[in-house]
This record gives C-alpha cells, structure tokens and sequence, in this order.
C-alpha cells in the first residue's frame, strides 16, 4: 500500500483522510492549524510540522487546501512539498483551484520526476463523510491508475477527464452549474414566499417534476430550516466562479449569468456572510423582497 501524506484538514479534508486510515493505510498528515492534526494522530495518523516533512514520508501526497495561492505556497514555498519530494513520488491535488497554476505545479514536480493528477471533488461534507464523492481528474493515465485505489476509498464516480488541468476545468463547469441552480431555486423560493404561498409546498411540488434537482432537495431544505451552517462557504463558492471567469476571459468567452451570481456573492461577502453556506445566496434575494 502507498504512504499517503494528507495536506489541509478542513471540511473535507479531514474526513477524506479519516476514511483512508479506515482503510488501512499510513498517512502523515499536517495542517496550518495542529488542531485536526492532533485529532487525527489520535485515530492512527502520524502528525509531520510542515509539507516537506509530509512529502518526506509519503509516495503519494495529496492536498485539500482553500485556493490556488495556498496550494502555491503549500508546494513551492519555504518548508513546502517542492523541497521534500523524490522522483517517483506521485502528487494529487483534490482542491479547487485555477486550471493555470495546476498547470505551473504539474511543471514544477515534473523537473523533480514527479507526476501530478489535479482531482478535484463534488459532492460535499456529507460525500467527503461518506467516502461517495464524485472526482474529475486531470493528467496521464498512469498516474491516473496508479491513483484510482485512493480515489476509490474517498470517492465513487471517479472520471478521468483528460491532460493536467482538465479536472479543474470540468469543475468549474460543475460550479457554473451549481452556483446558478442555487441562484435559480432561490429566486423560486423568494417569489413564492413574496406572493404568500408557502415556500415547503412548492419545493415538495417541483422535486416530483422536471424542476428536481439535488440542490432543490438540500439546499431548498436549508433555507426552510434556516440553517447556513457550511457545508460549502460562500466565499470559497466565489473564488470558484472567480476562476471560472478568468478562464473564459482567458478564452474570450462571456459567461453573462455566471458574472451577475458573481456580483451577488461579493454583495454578500461585503455583508460579511462568507463565511455561512452557499445556499445563504437566497438572503441577498430575500434583503431586495423587503423580508429580511
Ligand atoms: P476549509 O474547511 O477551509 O479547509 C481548508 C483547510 O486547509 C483548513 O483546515 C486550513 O487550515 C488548511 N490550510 C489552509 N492553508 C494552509 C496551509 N498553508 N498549510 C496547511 N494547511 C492549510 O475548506 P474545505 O471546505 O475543506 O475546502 C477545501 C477545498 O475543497 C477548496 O478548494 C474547496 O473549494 C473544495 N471543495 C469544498 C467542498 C465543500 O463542500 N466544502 C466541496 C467540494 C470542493 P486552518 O484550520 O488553519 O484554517
């Protein structure tokens, strides 16, 4: 079995490498702050002070980290993986990030005799629990194969997309979609709200017909329960349709809907909601009903 080091134990990350100790295998872990660390040491894990000491003592080390400057920093920067890695080693990054800077990492490890897979994930806290996630991977099939064991600890739909950076690619696309259903079933939750129908009916209604969706069901569910609790944080929402703005900037591509969901999230985030769930989105529709 590979020696895994796990990097960035936060929402997902923490699970995700929970059900890779369930597993059986040996996992070093760090994280900026040593509390998850300390947790999962408790449960089988060896703590490591920093990524290189990570990347020391691993064959394959995977990252869960917030953005792409963190990954950065977390790779290339002082005390980084970069400085402990041997060729052979595989790197797996599992965040959202731009497809630019996987495509700069991918370059950086491949000097090293590294490989890279760029796997990010759908699903969730409850699919990072359950080990159901769905993952997109960018790279080479043998690094692919060599991955899918891990994949399939953590995850259940594992697709291999194409080159380095098609897995983020493909989640930006997941995150275009996800952004603008939660965008759409908000503003269907407001209008019936706003003209004194009751807003349970309607999702109950729509989730039997061709309007069901996933985030209908969970998410419609979170804004009757009011419960903004994350989940996924709103500001880490933003910083993917961030990227998936710049990438079709990149291609001159205009993508009109994604930009206004955009401008909304920013409205919230200078209200200081970055920090609740993404589902929190309806709240910004609801100040504009006069309901808040
Ligand atoms: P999170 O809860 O904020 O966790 C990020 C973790 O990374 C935190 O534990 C943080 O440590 C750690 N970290 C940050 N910078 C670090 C550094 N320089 N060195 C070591 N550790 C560092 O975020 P998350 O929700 O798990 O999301 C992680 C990634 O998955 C993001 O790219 C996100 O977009 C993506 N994602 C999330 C979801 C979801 O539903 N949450 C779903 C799919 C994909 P601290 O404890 O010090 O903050």
């Amino acid at each position: 079995m590979e020696r895994i080091g796990f990097i960035g134990l936060g929402i997902m990350g923490k699970p995700m490498a929970r059900n890779l100790i369930k597993e059986g295998y040996s996992l070093v872990v760090h994280n900026r702050s040593r509390g998850p660390v300390e947790e999962l040491a408790s449960e089988g894990a060896t703590p490591a002070s920093s990524p290189k000491e990570v990347a020391e003592h691993s064959d394959l080390v995977i990252t869960m980290l917030p953005d792409s400057p963190d990954v950065d920093q977390v790779v290339t920067g002082p005390g980084g993986v970069v400085e402990g890695v041997r060729p052979g080693m595989l790197f797996v990054d599992m965040s959202t990030i731009a497809p630019a800077t996987t495509r700069e990492i991918y370059k950086i490890l491949k000097d090293k005799g590294v490989e890279s897979l760029d796997a990010p994930v759908s699903g969730g806290e409850v699919g990072a629990k359950e080990g159901t996630l769905s993952i997109m991977v960018g790279g080479t099939e043998g690094a692919f194969k060599r991955a899918l064991p891990v994949f399939q600890v953590v995850g259940q739909n594992v697709v291999h997309i194409g080159g380095p950076g098609a897995g983020q690619i493909t989640k930006a696309c997941n995150q275009i979609v996800v952004a603008l259903t939660i965008q759409a079933v908000g503003e269907a939750m407001t209008l019936a709200k706003k003209a004194g129908v009751d807003p349970a009916k309607v999702r109950e209604a729509l989730l039997g017909g061709f309007a069901q969706s996933r985030i209908l069901d969970v998410h419609g569910k979170r804004v009757l329960d009011r419960n903004f609790q994350p989940g996924f944080k709103l500001k880490l929402h933003r910083k993917d349709l961030g990227i998936a703005l710049q990438t079709a900037r990149e291609l001159s591509l205009p993508l009109f809907t994604t930009a206004q969901v955009a401008q909304s999230m920013d409205a919230l985030l200078a209200m200081d909601k970055g920090e609740l769930d993404h589902s929190a989105l309806i709240l910004l529709l609801e100040q504009l009903a006069g309901e808040v």
